[in-house]
């Protein structure tokens, strides 16, 4: 019986099934890769090396997809984490539309998870975006209109005030924009799915193995864990918000903050629908984000708030109820049967941090809370590159500028706070 820590007891958990077996590292290792990290990321790296021949052992402190890719809101959104006209504004129109490609790929590379790879999860299509200001609306339209031309991205279409209320039963949207290539999916079966794959392909996962230690060992990395060690050519690390300072260069520009799900009672199919006529993913336009969806069994989860602390809260399910009952004053009765939180992987300028850390030490993290499409696809990146198959898309990743959080290891905390509790304040004005 493994002493890492279980999963936390969340919807997803609870609704799963068990998880892939494995078991924990003992003894010494070798490899041509070692990744860290069992979330979508790690595992799609161990994934991608394997089916490329490589050997490939992965060490997860806790369980396969213990963290935020077990734990999240199942959202599945078409692009980077900004918007294509911050990109362009910010880093030239080529730049901005690599991107997009890139964010495409891993939308299709999804796709392959689910249907090449059986990582089935009870994918359901369709994102609806939603304003929660009037003021807001126009810039949605304009939006819509650049994707759909300049992008030719043609699945997005303008929703206005009256089809959002029709579709979602809130008084708080006054328009939004529908994805049908977006979607939401059962957030840890995809992790189950991914780490099946990989182990099908020859990969070794460790759960409850942590890495403690970086060192040179005869040109090549020595990882240490509690109960032995891996001796490998190259390290991914794909700890995201869940490195607590093992590395510090990842850490002076990845920031965790935790964020917060509850899961209703189920309301039976009728119910469900009406809160939300055909079922799809709703995420809306506050800085501190509300996104929803019903699940397979026609409860309602729902996301919403969020803390700069590994600390829980003591009543999650009251912390998010607040939000809830904001979006849905209908629910003032329900119960709520789950609630739990998990680390997002925040950077500055919300762009990942995919760099070579040290000499053959590489990190893909940092997905500022849109991992879901991106972390696979950055694991496929990665092991490409590194089994010498392509490397030109993660070259372009790792030119991203991600600038340092001011304030150094300590001081990056109460800056920050500041900064949100600002942002935050305003999506109630
Ligand atoms: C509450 C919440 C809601 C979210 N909702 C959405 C959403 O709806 N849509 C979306 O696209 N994205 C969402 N996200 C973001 C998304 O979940 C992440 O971007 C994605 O899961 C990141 O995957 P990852 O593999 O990088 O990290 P993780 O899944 O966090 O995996 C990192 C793993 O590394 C392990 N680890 C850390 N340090 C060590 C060590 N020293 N040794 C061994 N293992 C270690 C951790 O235990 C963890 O399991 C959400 C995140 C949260 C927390």
């Amino acid at each position: 019986m493994s002493l890492a820590a279980a999963y936390p007891s969340s919807w997803y958990a609870a609704t799963a099934g068990p998880p892939p077996a494995a078991a924990p590292l003992a003894g010494a290792q070798t490899a041509d890769v070692c990744v860290v990290g069992g979330g979508y990321a790690g595992l799609s790296t161990a994934l991608h090396l394997a089916r490329a021949g490589m050997a490939v052992v992965l060490l997860e402190q806790a369980q396969l997809g213990w963290g935020a890719s077990g734990r999240n809101g199942g959202q599945v959104h078409v692009g980077m984490r900004r918007d294509q006209e911050w990109l362009e504004r910010r880093l030239g129109p080529e730049t901005a539309m690599a991107l997009w490609r890139i964010a495409l790929d891993a939308r299709d590379h999804l796709d392959w998870l689910i249907t090449g790879q059986g990582a089935d999860c009870d994918f359901v299509p369709g994102h609806l975006h939603v304003d929660h200001k009037p003021r807001i609306v126009a810039d949605t339209r304009r939006h819509v209109a650049l994707m759909n031309e300049r992008y030719d991205h043609r699945s997005l279409r303008f929703v206005d005030r009256e089809e959002v209320r029709a579709r979602v039963a809130s008084h708080d949207y006054h328009g939004g924009m529908l994805d049908m290539r977006g979607g939401h999916l059962h957030a840890l079966k995809l992790a189950f799915g991914i780490a099946r794959a990989a182990l099908g392909a020859g990969a070794r996962l460790h759960p409850a193995s942590p890495a403690t230690g970086f060192a040179r060992q005869d040109g090549r990395w020595r990882v240490e864990t509690p109960a032995g060690h891996v001796l490998a050519d190259r390290v991914v690390i794909a700890g995201n918000g869940y490195l607590r300072g093992l590395v510090p260069a990842v850490e002076a520009r990845v920031m965790p903050i935790a964020n917060y799900i509850a899961v209703t009672e189920p309301f039976g199919e009728a119910g469900a629908r009406a809160l939300i006529r055909d079922g799809e993913a709703v995420s809306d336009s506050r800085f501190v984000v509300y996104y929803f969806r019903t699940t397979a069994d026609h409860r309602l989860l729902f996301g919403g708030g969020e803390s700069y602390s590994y600390r829980a809260p003591n009543d999650i399910a009251g912390l998010v109820r607040e939000h809830m009952l904001r979006i849905f004053p209908q629910l003032a009765k329900a119960r709520i049967d789950y609630g739990w939180q998990g680390m997002l992987a925040i950077t500055p300028n919300r762009l990942p941090l995919v760099r070579e850390v040290a000499p053959g030490i590489t990190n893909i993290s940092g997905f500022s809370g849109l991992g879901v499409v991106l972390a696979p696809y950055f694991g496929k990146l990665v092991a490409d590159a590194l089994a010498n198959a392509d490397g030109a898309a993660l070259d372009r990743l790792a030119a991203l500028p991600v600038p340092r959080f001011p304030g150094g290891r300590w001081l990056r905390w109460p800056t920050l706070v500041a900064a949100m509790s600002f942002f935050a304040l305003r999506d109630r004005l």
